[in-house]
């Protein structure tokens, strides 16, 4: 198991963060002390890492502060890099300015829509660049691009109004998985959430959204029924399939570029299938080939209610070179069910296998380590996700692949707690979806692979991200084989590298109708810090 400590840290930032925004000082002006740095260099060579550190390359009014105040309502928040809580703000997951991390000159922290509308409003009439922000675990390279401008940090938008059929809830754009899941379960209801509690609800869904749920009831992006957006120019309005159904359309796979999403219609289910039970079945890397056609064929009748995880990570005690292979079956029923689908991995003769465990579907989190205190969850000095979508695992590429993994760690062993996470969800309700209905355009793709190359020393952080670079594009482009000849990545697993056709998808008339939206909603691109559509 990979090491949880400082897995405390974070949540007591949030905690703290919390306490904050509820405090006395959000009511009044507070007293300003932005420092203008016009000359600071733009070359991100030259952008300091510590991003509590960095002066603003936006040139703010010297009077922002009071500015959005007075505009605001009394609950809002407006920080400056000098109020005492800044930086409990600025913390995301991958924490590198250099690669795709943004700084901020100042932090909104709008308690409305009204509030969201506003700021965006004063942003554009002052020139300031601007980025919705709520679970921080974007890790899109353009991200970076933002220095010194404005986070709108959504998360005080919390709304949780459930209808009365019990068929959807009302939920605010600032939820994330951690405050979903529990809340619906303690209801008897379930939707499709990110399988990681500490990712918003939006930041996946407004991409195509996958959890463990999704055989069942789709992708996240399917559970919106309608959206409150506020657009680039900062009007406020409502999307769904008989309202601006255009943007409707684009807000689910490409949602990102179109505005920020303040609350959604999502809907809900009876949990009626409250179990769930899994098993573990760690091999050793002389074995991948037969691991990985055991996934082929299991995959081909997949059940929706079974999920196929596989990974690998080094773990000294067991292997110091070598990276050892976990392949985890989820499945979502009793133990008496559960059986048929581990046998075909226990018949591998596996270097190791748990006991078959049991959980409900809050406790899929803990089982799979995917808590906000676990690791998976924690902040990183630096960390990009080399993502891809594929039909099935090419044995051979995959074989390259993990040769290339366990040669980084060799060559750079501060890269040694890095991963790769395979992951077989299943599809059924994900392909009952209309292909043309949303810009999601991946819904035949079986495997979602996110490669995470990561490290923890920041002393060393340019050099590492160039290593890491090249050996996460090395094992990605080994993984697709030989035979693919359309690559597609999953838009929130790209990292900037990929072309727009492989995040949303290769037919003329969905880039067309995206680029059409684009000039529509957002001619001026304010949106345009994470997987940018190009008008
Ligand atoms: C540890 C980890 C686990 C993950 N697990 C999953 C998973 O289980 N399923 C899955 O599908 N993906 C998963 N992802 C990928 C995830 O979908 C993306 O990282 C996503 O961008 C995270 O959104 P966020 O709000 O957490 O991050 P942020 O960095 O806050 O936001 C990412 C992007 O979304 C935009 N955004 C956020 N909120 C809004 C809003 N309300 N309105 C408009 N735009 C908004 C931001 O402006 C930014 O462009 C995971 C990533 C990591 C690092």
């Amino acid at each position: 198991m990979l090491s949880c400590t400082g897995s405390l840290i974070w949540g007591g930032l949030l905690a703290l963060a919390g306490l904050t925004a509820a405090s006395p000082v959000a009511t009044g002006p507070l007293p300003i002390a932005i420092r203008h740095t016009p000359s600071f260099p733009s070359s991100l060579e030259h952008r300091d890492y510590n991003t509590s550190s960095l002066s603003p390359v936006v040139p703010l009014p010297q009077t922002i502060q009071q500015d959005l105040a007075t505009l605001l309502s009394p609950s809002a928040l407006v920080l400056l890099p000098s109020s005492p809580s800044f930086t409990q703000y600025t913390h995301r997951w991958s924490l590198n300015t250099h690669t795709n991390s943004p700084s901020y000159g100042v932090i909104v922290i709008p308690a409305s829509e009204r509030d969201v509308s506003l700021t965006i409003q004063y942003a554009n009439a002052h020139s300031i660049p601007f980025l919705a922000t709520t679970g921080t675990h974007g890790t899109w390279q353009g991200l970076s691009q933002l220095q010194g401008g404005m986070a709108i940090w959504t998360r005080n938008l919390t709304k949780m109004e459930f209808a009365a059929d019990g068929h959807s809830a009302t939920l605010g754009g600032g939820l994330r998985g951690n405050d979903v899941i529990p809340a619906l379960w303690a209801r008897g209801k379930q939707t499709t959430t990110g399988s990681c509690r500490c990712v918003s609800l939006l930041g996946p869904a407004l991409g195509g959204g996958h959890g463990w749920l999704q055989g069942q009831y789709g992708l996240g992006a399917d559970q919106i029924l309608s959206a409150r957006v506020v657009l680039a120019n900062g009007t406020a309005v409502k999307t769904s399939n008989t309202e601006n159904s255009d943007l409707f359309w684009a807000l689910r796979g490409a949602g990102h570029n179109f505005g920020v999403v303040t609350e959604v219609e999502y809907k809900l289910y009876d949990a009626v299938r409250p179990e769930w039970t899994y098993q573990s079945f760690t091999f050793t890397q002389d074995r991948l080939e037969e691991v990985y056609r055991v996934h082929n064929t299991v995959m081909r009748n997949q059940s929706p209610y079974v999920v196929y995880w596989s990974l690998w990570r080094l773990v000294p005690e067991v292997d110091p070179v070598n990276p050892i292979l976990v392949s985890t079956v989820y499945y979502n029923g009793p133990v008496s069910e559960a059986a048929a689908y581990f046998a075909p991995f226990a018949a591998l003769s596996p270097l190791q296998t748990t006991p078959v465990q049991t959980t409900d579907y809050p406790g899929l989190a803990a089982a799979a380590q995917f808590r906000v205190t676990d690791w998976a969850c924690q902040p990183k000095a630096g960390a990009t996700v080399y993502g891809m979508d594929v039909d099935s695992y090419d044995v051979k590429g995959l074989r390259k692949s993990y040769n290339a993994f366990r040669d980084m760690m060799r060559a750079e062993p501060a890269l040694s707690l890095s991963m790769a996470y395979l992951e077989g969800y299943s599809l059924q309700a994900v392909q009952a979806v209309p292909y043309e209905s949303t810009a999601f355009a991946l819904r035949d793709r079986k495997l979602l692979y996110g490669f995470l190359v990561t490290y923890e020393e920041t002393e060393r952080n340019k050099t590492l991200d160039a290593q890491a670079q090249k050996w996460g594009e090395k094992i990605r482009d080994a993984a697709y084989g030989d035979k693919v000849k359309q690559k597609s990545v999953y838009v929130n697993y790209a990292k900037g590298s990929e072309s727009l056709q492989a995040m949303y998808g290769y037919e003329g008339w969905r880039q067309e109708r995206l680029k059409m939206l684009k000039r529509k909603y957002d001619p001026k691109g304010k949106f345009s810090f994470y997987a940018p559509i190009k008008a």
